[in-house]
């Protein structure tokens, strides 16, 4: 999609700091970390959110979570622990309208969700 922050981040359009990529998805750092680790992974198919992921087939959005597992081995934080989050919508606080999961650890994570 045209105007999208993560289509542009994708296609190569904009820079980021790539971790890992497959057909299905894209996973890089985050620009303004929440934890020692933080890295997003971005589905390639463009849908705003978890909400519209039916429009998604089952390879595509397994293959995201399959993603923060593989991610997560990748920078160190399989054995401590880790967080998947994704945000969906107004009241999660959802900033850029592509769905994506965001991979944190590498420090004891805050008691809250959210
Ligand atoms: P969310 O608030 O769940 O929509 O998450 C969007 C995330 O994208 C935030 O954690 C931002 O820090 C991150 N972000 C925004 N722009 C960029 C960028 N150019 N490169 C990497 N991460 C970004
Ligand atoms: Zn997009």
């Amino acid at each position: 999609m045209k105007d999208c922050l993560f289509c542009n981040i994708i296609k190569g359009d904009i820079p980021s700091a790539k971790i890992f990529e497959d057909e299905d998805v894209y996973a890089f750092s985050d620009i303004r970390p929440q934890a020692k680790v933080h890295i997003l992974v971005v589905s390639k198919a463009h849908v705003a959110d978890m909400a519209h992921s039916g429009a998604l087939t089952d390879k595509q959005l397994s293959a995201c979570l399959r993603a923060c597992v593989r991610v997560a081995r990748e920078c160190g934080v399989e054995e401590s622990g880790y967080r998947v989050v994704n945000n969906c919508g107004e009241d999660a606080r959802q900033t850029v309208g592509h769905i994506h999961f965001h991979v944190l650890g590498g420090e004891r994570l805050s008691e809250r969700m959210g």
